[in-house]
């Protein structure tokens, strides 16, 4: 297929750039999908891909997705997304990312970048030296450092909603929950739902993590990783590997909840209305998950842990009106939360073209600390 039949595929994507300097051998894209709520904020990511079109098909589903997370979470931001084609191990340099920084500064502010899969603070503070538009930068200049403790807290406010839609509960204490994968994300989860007083089930492929966390909580239960997914508990929490709710699962899972910090969690659309159909909430993974995003968007605003945390709480009431929408309009919640973003995006897209000028905050406090 040619390169536009593939941008074309996936739908209004607003530019696309293809990104080259031989000298540093540099070869990345760089994809803007939707730009209407805002700058369109997203990872770039480092991978040797088997070839150019699967790196553009990568970068043009990974954008698409931002631009519907950053919307859903009540973001001014919009969706973007960066993929350097290379082996993360072998092919870095100073050169490489600083040349990079500069096609990222090329776009004045209409593209901001960050860490994703490959790529790590040491890079992002080679494309600072050529733009100011990159955020996850070290905490010296401004940045926020790891997101995973928000993206966690964020999963946990995505968990009290759905226990809430679910058992009309406004509390966690003694409900069971079952947490696959037990990393940045997972790990601190844990830690949230202990204090909860929830009874955790906990597992990992490493066992060396499972040891650390029961060293410091041995109230937890231990289960093996074949086994987890099909906990006897009430929330499933999927924080590891993506398409965990596929054919084989769905008539093995005894939640009543799906509610994890894992992208992707359900391999097809169709597994989404199975499990409306079984009576299990879920919680799209990304609006449950975007406490990492709004981390970063304070960041931007002139970083504050306290108000990171702090804007976090927003999952929970993003998710009742998912539950909301799925409700009235009488489909799955992962249809729901499209629905959502799409909404957003349409009416305040709109509304910025009737007050031309009048447009959302800019990002004055970024420009002023990266330009001085
Ligand atoms: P991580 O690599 O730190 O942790 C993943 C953990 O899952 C590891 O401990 C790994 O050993 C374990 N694991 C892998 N396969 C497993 C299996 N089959 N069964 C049990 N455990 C398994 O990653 P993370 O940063 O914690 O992210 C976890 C998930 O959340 C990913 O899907 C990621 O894309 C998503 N996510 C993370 C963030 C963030 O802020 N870190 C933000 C949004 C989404």
């Amino acid at each position: 297929m040619g390169i536009f039949q593939e941008i074309i595929k996936f739908g209004s994507h607003e530019e696309v750039l293809f990104c080259h300097d031989a000298e540093v051998g540099l070869k990345a894209i760089i994809a803007l999908h939707n730009t209407a709520l805002g700058p369109a904020l997203g990872g770039t990511r480092m991978w040797n891909y088997a070839s150019e079109e699967e790196a553009l098909i990568d970068v043009l589903r990974l954008s698409k997705g931002m631009t519907y997370k950053a919307a859903a979470a009540g973001l001014n931001l919009g969706g973007g997304k960066a993929v350097i084609i290379g082996d993360s191990k072998k092919n870095k340099s100073e050169g490489l990312f600083r040349a990079f920084g500069h096609f990222v500064n090329s776009l004045n502010g209409k593209y901001i970048t960050a860490e994703d899969v490959g790529t790590c603070e040491q890079d992002m503070e080679y494309i600072f030296m050529e733009t100011p538009w990159v955020t996850g930068i070290p905490k010296d200049y401004g940045g926020s450092g790891d997101p995973s403790p928000y993206t966690a807290h964020g999963v946990l406010m995505g968990i009290k909603a759905s226990v809430k839609e679910k058992f009309n509960l406004d509390s966690l204490k003694s409900l069971r929950v079952a947490v696959q994968g037990l990393g940045n994300v997972g790990s601190n989860l844990v830690k949230y739902l202990v204090a909860e007083g929830s009874q955790v089930i906990i597992a990992d492929i490493d066992p060396e993590k499972v040891k650390a966390l029961l060293a410091q909580y041995p109230q937890l239960i231990e289960t093996s990783v074949d086994k987890i997914l099909y906990s006897d508990c009430d929330v499933l929490a999927p924080c590891a590997l993506g398409g965990v709710v596929n054919d084989h699962s769905l008539g093995l899972i005894k939640a009543k909840i799906i509610c994890g910090g894992a992208n992707n969690q359900l391999l097809e659309s169709k597994h989404g209305n199975a499990l409306q159909e079984l009576g299990i909430l879920y919680a799209p993974d990304y609006v449950v998950n975007a406490g990492g995003l709004m981390n970063v968007f304070v960041e931007l605003e002139g970083y504050s842990p306290d108000r990171a945390f702090e804007k976090t709480r927003k999952v929970y009431e993003n998710l009742m009106r998912v539950f909301e929408i799925s409700k009235r309009e009488k489909i799955g919640t992962h249809l729901a939360a499209d629905r959502l973003a799409e909404d957003r995006i349409q009416t305040i897209g709109k509304l910025k073209q009737r007050h031309p000028g009048k447009s959302s905050r800019s990002f004055t406090t970024l420009k002023e600390v990266y330009n001085r």
